[in-house]
């Protein structure tokens, strides 16, 4: 039996991770979505789990989000849900490139994906031995067969190949779970309507995006498959002291985003200028926050390296972010060479909403701002994807900040 040593609310944060190396699967129970791993070989006789240590989580976010349940009427059935969405003037394509393919231990599938998946490789691979559902996805979750989730290999997902994911390639985009379809959107509940926002850590959406009217790219439910999203408080806290009503708060938000949009923009000097109309402190990149980010990196890679491929995406990218900051604390460091595609990936970022994902906006537009200057110098020294060809150095740095506990000066909640 499973211990009881961790709360119900810790529990659900326990997520399993399959690996095949060499025809062996290895298990692995990792506390928390970025939590410590455990290994182990029966699924019937699960390990002891440890105590829960906040102390060695490394995303203990308290994000402002608040979760908000849908409906049936508002996920719709089969066609378009029955609220508006708001896509605005941003358009992304999937390059196929695989980097979250790789950047995901755990991808949410269920039973009937699995073996959609597998049926559509059985008809576009007929000479081929048949995969069984069971050889390419297993259980998400411990004491659920209900929750899958594909079964890693190499450095990603068993089914991601060097030209992208082979399930998309050979049966269409249709074939693939959901999550994998709707990736990089994100759907978030605005108090009386919903606004898709695309995940700024998306590698394809930085090397893709542009600005469109058209909405034609985008799903026609984004809804449906989705049973919670992410709302906007009523209240956001602009800092301990202060915090502005929702609609204060989106308008403030949009006007932000459509700057930023603005090509040829400086996304570090539109950030510096947010920061002043909300009379919250800069980001600077400081020595001492330079140090922080090296170490939390280099503990960031040791952490995913017990349970993922070494030389995989997540791994290779945490140990690059700790190398930048370890480079710029070297006395004279790079001028920054900044690029014409930064404003737009960060006005990604503000779609996406993530100004919502610390607990306060003064902690987070500080580091979007420190990771912006970041971003810019990183151009100077090894870029990202030199590092590893599916990655960006800006996306890199904000799927890092989002998925791991970044040094965050103000942070003090
Ligand atoms: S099923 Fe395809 S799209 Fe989904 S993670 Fe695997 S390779 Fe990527």
């Amino acid at each position: 039996m499973l211990s009881t040593r961790l709360d119900m609310a810790e529990k659900a944060y326990t997520q399993l991770v399959h690996r095949r190396e060499g025809g062996r699967l290895r298990r692995f129970l990792v506390l928390r979505p970025f939590g410590p791993a455990l290994e182990f070989d029966d699924m019937d006789h699960p390990p002891e789990l440890p105590a829960y240590d906040a102390a060695r989580d490394l995303a203990p976010r308290t994000p402002q989000f608040v979760e908000h349940t849908l409906t049936a009427n508002e996920r719709g059935k089969g066609g378009r849900p029955g609220l508006p969405v708001v896509t605005g003037a941003l358009a992304v394509d999937c390059d196929l490139s695989g980097a979250c393919c790789s950047q995901y231990p755990v991808i949410p599938a269920t039973p009937e994906e699995s073996r959609r998946a597998v049926d559509a490789l059985k008809r576009f691979e007929p000479g081929k031995p048949p995969m069984k559902p069971e050889d390419g996805f297993a259980p998400s979750t411990l004491g659920r067969r209900d929750l899958l989730t594909p079964i890693l290999e190499g450095d990603g997902c068993t089914f991601l190949t060097g030209e992208g994911c082979r399930i998309h390639k050979l049966a269409g985009a249709a074939a693939k779970p959901w999550t994998c379809r709707q990736y990089p959107l994100q759907v978030v509940h605005c108090g009386n309507q919903f606004e898709v926002s695309i995940l700024p850590q998306c590698a394809c959406a930085a090397r893709t995006v542009h600005r469109s009217e058209d909405a034609d790219e985008w799903p026609t439910n984004p809804l449906q498959g989705l049973t919670t999203v992410p709302q906007v408080p009523p209240q956001v806290r602009v800092d301990d002291a202060r915090s502005l009503p929702r609609a204060g708060y989106l308008e403030w938000a949009r006007a932000l985003a459509d700057v930023l949009t603005v090509p040829g923009m400086d996304p570090v000097r539109i950030l510096e200028s947010a920061t002043t109309s909300l009379r919250v402190p800069g980001g600077t990149l400081t020595d001492a926050w330079l140090r922080t980010l090296q170490t939390r990196m280099t503990s960031e890679a040791a952490r995913l390296e017990t349970y993922l491929d070494p030389a995989g995406p997540q791994p290779k990218g945490a140990r690059w972010a700790a190398k930048l900051a370890e480079g710029l604390l070297r006395k004279p460091h790079p001028k920054p060479v900044p690029s014409a595609n930064d404003g737009l990936v960060f006005a990604l970022a503000f779609r996406a909403h993530l100004l919502l994902e610390l607990p306060s906006l003064a902690a987070t537009l500080c580091d979007l701002t420190r990771i912006a200057r970041l971003a810019s110098l990183a151009r100077a020294m090894t870029p990202a994807d030199k590092v590893d060809a599916r990655l960006e150095s800006t996306t890199l740095l904000l799927y890092l900040w989002a998925t791991t506990r970044w040094p965050v000066a103000s942070e003090k909640t």
